[in-house]
């Protein structure tokens, strides 16, 4: 693995790179896939947790039933995916803890002002769902992503337990589908 003195010779002997747009490492950069897996695993846990905390108000925002037990059904899901990520952090034999999300943080923040830019009903019903396919699409990115170096890592018992999740957030966004099509469109579109 290069260490970051030779990313910094690598850069300037290389003269197809535009070296004012390369980025200096930070002191702490992962200096290997392992340890770029472990930061992705925080960010992802911190991602979680942040949802355990943001579901419950997009539950009581739902008008139409099927919506909001689709969440509250998601957010049980989620805290064991919040468990799951603890039990990856142990096979690893690492500390858990969460590094910030900045792109959950910024998806929360947009489900936030769509609540405040709909009147509750229909509308904000189908802004909900679109809010939360994001965050699922986001997931679903992350999840396939840390399956991958689970893998390359020879890390299979943390691979079989990240695919777990996987398959739930597209199962999640399956859902998500269906009551959009089943109720939230059509009512709002009326
Ligand atoms: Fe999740
Ligand atoms: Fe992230
Ligand atoms: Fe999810």
């Amino acid at each position: 693995m290069k260490n970051p003195e030779e990313i910094k010779q690598e850069k300037s002997a290389s003269p197809s790179k535009n070296n004012d747009l390369m980025v200096q490492p930070a002191t702490d950069a992962a200096l290997d896939l392992r340890a770029f897996f472990v930061d992705c695993l925080k960010d992802i846990y911190w991602a979680e947790n942040a949802l355990v905390g943001a579901l419950p108000k997009m539950a009581a925002n739902a008008t139409a039933p099927s919506l909001g037990s689709a969440i509250e059904a998601h957010l049980a899901m989620t805290k064991n995916q919040v468990v799951r990520l603890e039990s990856v952090f142990e096979l690893l034999g690492e500390k858990a803890e969460g590094k910030k999300c900045e792109a959950l943080a910024g998806l929360l923040k947009e489900g936030d002002s769509i609540l405040e830019e709909t009147m509750p009903g229909a509308v904000r019903d189908a802004g909900i769902i679109a809010a939360s396919q994001k965050i699922e699409h986001y997931e679903i990115a992350t999840y396939g992503t840390l399956v991958a170096f689970a893998k390359t890592l020879g890390e299979n018992d943390a691979a079989k337990l990240l695919a777990q999740t996987l398959a739930e957030e597209k199962e999640s966004d399956c859902i998500l589908n269906e009551v959009a099509l089943n109720a939230v469109n059509i009512i709002a579109a009326e």
